[in-house]
């Protein structure tokens, strides 16, 4: 890789009216530090704020090219759509929020080509975030190198550099649910991860209730594991089993202590019974939630529909059309 080579930031962008142009702001003085090409590639993910127009205005930078989405689909996708039309041959992710310090992008930047790494982690030193979130990225974290099999410590932290590459073999993959840092272990041979700062979100709140969190792991543990399957399996041969030694404990305390004895237990058994159909059910839902995702993949939605690439250029053209149409 030669030592001027581009570098391409992609930035999904949902409801960040707030945080854009000190993003901008911080942006620009590290890539010229830099010295060598850069573009910028802002995302908006159907933002239902003011982002937009501040996007579309920030295109006055030559280096900044805006992709917006139809609708909001994601911060996932939103990043697929940007790395579908990067030029640079490293290509970093952040955060729009600030949350991600732009002067980290150097470093990573040094550790890719010095090390010759094809994908670049990182750690959130004292990451500024809730307890709840914190102790819930743990979690994530472990069962994240379990299926993967690949000892990185931090899957939530976006920013992170790619080789082109690997951007280009996600981007074959056409997938819908997906989680790119998890995703890019399938096509990134060296990996490796830094640790850089975290700071709080510059403005605006999180864009991650509850309910898209969930989702968001349900869709790294359904796509790189067969883990709920296999616990369904294992859960099943287990509670078969424990039923088995059950009613082999009721049939020994019957013969010992009598028929009254295990009459009288028969509440016992409905409140197990009960516990079976609930499992029962969760099982389904599992298996419920499985196949309501071959359904989508099979339908072959686009993953995202762009509605337009808005870039200097592109002004520089609508104005000449304009002259000219005068
Ligand atoms: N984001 C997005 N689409 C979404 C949700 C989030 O593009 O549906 C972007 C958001 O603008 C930000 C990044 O993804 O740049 C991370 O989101 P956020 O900061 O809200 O997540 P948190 O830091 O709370 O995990
Ligand atoms: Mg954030």
């Amino acid at each position: 890789m030669s030592p001027q080579a581009m570098i391409s930031l992609v930035i999904p962008v949902y409801n960040e009216e707030d945080n854009l142009r000190l993003l901008i702001e911080r942006i620009h003085p590290v890539m010229q530090q830099m010295n060598r090409p850069y573009e910028i590639i802002l995302v908006d993910d159907g933002s239902k704020d003011n982002s937009l127009s501040i996007l579309k205005n920030l295109t006055v930078w030559p280096e900044v090219r805006v992709v917006a989405l139809v609708r909001n689909y994601g911060q996932h996708c939103a990043i697929f759509a940007g790395f579908s039309i990067v030029k640079g041959e490293i290509i970093i992710t952040l955060d729009a929020d600030l949350q991600n310090p732009p002067e980290e992008i150097p470093r990573l930047v040094a550790e890719m080509e010095e090390g010759g790494y094809d994908v670049v982690g990182t750690i959130r030193k004292q990451r500024q975030d809730s307890i709840f979130r914190k102790t819930a990225s743990k979690l994530i974290n472990m069962v994240a190198r379990k299926i993967t099999k690949v000892g990185m410590s931090d899957w939530g932290c976006m920013l992170r550099a790619y080789r082109r590459p690997v951007v280009e073999r996600m981007i074959a993959c056409h997938e819908h649910s997906t989680f790119i840092p998890a995703l890019a272990t399938y096509f990134g041979k060296r990996m490796t991860e830094i640790e850089v700062a975290h700071d709080e979100r510059a403005g605006g709140i999180s864009n991650y209730p509850l309910r898209k969190l969930i989702n968001l792991q349900f869709d790294l543990v359904s796509a790189f594991s067969d883990l709920p399957m296999k616990s369904l399996l294992y859960g099943g041969i287990g509670m078969a089993l424990g039923g088995i030694c059950f009613g082999v404990v009721l049939a020994v305390s019957r013969l010992i202590y009598g028929a009254h004895w295990a009459a009288e237990g028969i509440f016992t058994l409905f409140a197990i019974l009960f516990i079976f159909i609930g499992l029962q059910f969760f099982a389904f839902g599992i298996l419920g939630e499985y196949i309501g995702r071959i359904y989508k993949e099979v339908r072959k939605r686009p993953q995202y529909v762009i509605d337009k690439v808005y870039s200097s250029e592109q002004s520089e053209k609508d104005q000449q059309i304009s002259r000219e149409s005068r």
